[in-house]
């Protein structure tokens, strides 16, 4: 069987801060191609990207992957046959404190703005910088658990864990209805 899903950067209009910097370009670009560029400032401005995720029992998942320049706080995975976000995922830097305390705010934007049931993951961005680590893999953890979320840490750099973070997602999206 096979299902669509859009992962998606909400709007925010009136929300301060631009590009946070915790890495969610550099997630979806090497996913989608297998790419990491430490050099440009990544941000896959109104392209569309389409990428398929195998999962057991031959079932697919169809990502249609947006990333919006300089507005997205998450990227939202929302299945066409949904009208609101099902699965929403917020990126921070394992190096930067901050960036922790950010993505504690704005997971309760999908909780508002997606489907009542929405799922939400938790992504430790930058795992590779092992050594300049202040957000521990605990705090993640905890974080992640008193709110019901999905957590995992990951690297665009180094791949570490990015397949893991979209077979995890597609395999808690809904099924189409059949
Ligand atoms: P966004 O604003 O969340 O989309 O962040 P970007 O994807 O544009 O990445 C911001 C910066 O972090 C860029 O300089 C990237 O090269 C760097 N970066 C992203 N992912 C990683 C990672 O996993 N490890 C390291 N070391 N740097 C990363
Ligand atoms: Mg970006």
């Amino acid at each position: 069987s096979t299902s669509s899903g859009q992962l998606d950067g909400f709007s925010f209009e009136n929300v301060v801060a631009r590009d946070s910097g915790v890495g969610k370009s550099c997630i979806v670009l090497r996913f989608v191609r297998g790419q990491f560029d430490p050099s440009s400032k990544v941000t896959i401005a109104a392209s569309f990207l389409l990428e398929t995720v195998a999962l057991q029992e031959s079932t697919t998942v169809k990502f249609e992957i947006r990333d919006i320049a300089g507005q997205e706080r998450y990227v939202a995975l929302t299945p066409l046959y949904y009208r609101g976000a099902v699965i929403a995922v917020v990126v921070y830097d394992i190096t930067n404190p901050h960036s922790f305390n950010k993505a504690r705010y704005w997971v309760k934007e999908p909780q508002k703005h997606g489907s009542p049931d929405i799922v939400l993951a938790l992504v430790g961005n930058k795992a590779d910088l092992q050594q300049k680590q202040e957000v521990s893999i605990e705090d993640g953890m905890n974080h992640a658990e008193k709110n019901e979320m999905f957590f995992i840490e990951t690297s665009a750099k180094t791949t570490y864990n990015i397949n893991q973070l979209f077979e995890e997602i597609a395999k808690r999206l809904p099924r189409a209805p059949s």
